[in-house]
């Protein structure tokens, strides 16, 4: 048919094999659209894995982009800006927390919790040297780093990367009956997602957030909440734990936090556990750097102003129930909150990877988590109408498999 695009097959020889992506080339975005090389036009279901939450490209974003890029951009941490203090006050206000270290990607936010929650542990818990434990989740994820990984449970993410770090204990995802069993005198924290995004939209039992939250405070073990994905308005609230009116010992925050235009993460906490932090015992060239710390400032002002987290429970569960009721023999469970949704398909019908490939040439761009979910993740600045859209395209491209599965039996 078609050559193989250059920019493909450049990639294909260049590029580490870390990825798979879908064959579209994509070269500009607007709003909750992006174009291919072609001049085809999507519509981004997917933005990044929630790092695009407000679309692509967001006017007001980009002109807080370009005008600190072009007035200062980098300091390091050796000397202080006039960016980060007004920004780490804001984002400690929206989130209720005290004190916050900004780092650049989700990992290394995960990674500071965990030297926090150790440091913590040894100097306020009085947990003996070396023996800091952290609790972790079945299916979680938390990043790519060699110790975030040595406790993951997904295979692929660990095989051939030891050996790990220890002090990481896994229990049952939503079973509060395990968290309380594994909590011993050396347990330092409890890290959790409180809806696991990449295990496939994973939502726990209803209660089981503040549950948790309860248990680690009567123990005085840390709760800490991986929110990288969840947080920022993703499911119908500012962070996922709202939900269940918990403020967590710890957050951990990135993706969205960035406006889709930056590496953006922080961990925040309250002051007793921030205090562990002395100069020297942590940092980061690029964390809390002028352009990331006004870009992230202004995308805290915009989730605010254009109330996001309220679109985002408002359209959340209407697109929701229109995606059950396509009632398609190949969707095995609609489940999500807010604009996190994911559809698991029945993979006797279809893999995810097929339906995103269909979604694809229907002009939806998504992407198959753990093979049988499609995620749908729009921008939270997505009108109705687009997500009718969706829907609708997510109708044929079912309608279009079930049909060829027909064929394909008789
Ligand atoms: C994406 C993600 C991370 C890692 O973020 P990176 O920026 O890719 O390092 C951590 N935790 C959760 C819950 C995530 O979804």
């Amino acid at each position: 048919m078609h050559p193989l695009h250059t920019a493909i097959a450049q990639e294909q020889e260049f590029c580490a094999r870390n990825y798979h992506p879908l064959p579209v080339v994509l070269t500009r975005g607007a709003g909750v659209h992006a174009w291919d090389t072609a001049g085809r036009q999507y519509l981004d279901m997917m933005s990044a894995y929630s790092a695009l939450s407000f679309g692509h490209s967001h006017p007001r974003l980009v002109a807080a982009l370009t005008d600190q890029a072009q007035r200062l951009a980098l300091t390091s941490r050796a000397f202080h800006s006039d960016q980060l203090g007004p920004f780490l006050k804001r984002l400690c206000e929206v989130t209720r927390q005290d004190m916050a270290l900004p780092m650049n990607t989700g990992a290394e936010a995960v990674e500071t919790a965990i030297k926090a929650a150790r440091k913590w542990a040894y100097e306020m818990k009085g947990v003996p040297e070396g023996m800091a434990e952290i609790l972790s989740c079945e299916g979680n994820f938390h990043g790519r780093t060699t110790t975030i990984v040595g406790f993951s449970s997904e295979q692929d993410y660990r095989e051939g990367f030891g050996p790990f770090a220890g002090g990481f204990k896994r229990i049952p995802y939503g079973d509060i009956d395990a968290l309380a069993k594994a909590i011993t005198p050396n347990t330092a924290a409890f890290l959790v997602e409180p809806i696991q995004g990449e295990a496939g939209i994973v939502v726990p039992p209803e209660g089981y957030i503040a549950a948790a939250a309860r248990l680690c405070k009567q123990n005085n073990v840390l709760f800490i909440a991986d929110e990288v994905q969840t947080g920022l308005g993703r499911t119908g609230r500012l962070l996922a734990c709202d939900h269940e009116n918990v403020i967590p010992d710890g957050l951990i925050l990135g993706k969205a936090l960035g406006g889709g235009l930056l590496p953006v993460s922080a961990f925040l906490a309250k002051t007793e556990v921030m205090d562990v932090f002395e100069p020297g015992s942590h940092g980061s060239t690029f964390g809390g750097n002028p352009l990331a710390a006004r870009v992230g400032l202004e995308a805290l002002n915009l989730l605010v102003d254009a109330k996001l987290s309220e679109r985002a429970a408002e359209l959340g569960p209407w697109f929701e129930n229109q995606l059950r009721a396509i009632a398609s023999p190949l969707i095995r469970t609609v489940r999500g909150k807010g604009l996190m949704i994911g559809v698991e398909i029945d993979p006797a019908y279809a893999t995810g990877r097929e339906v995103c490939e269909r979604l694809l040439a229907h002009g939806i761009l998504t992407k198959d988590t753990h093979e049988t979910v499609v995620r749908f993740a729009p921008p939270l600045i997505i009108e109705k109408a687009d997500l009718n859209d969706a829907v609708e395209q997510m109708r044929a491209v079912l309608g279009e498999l079930e049909t060829s599965r027909v064929r394909k039996r008789a």
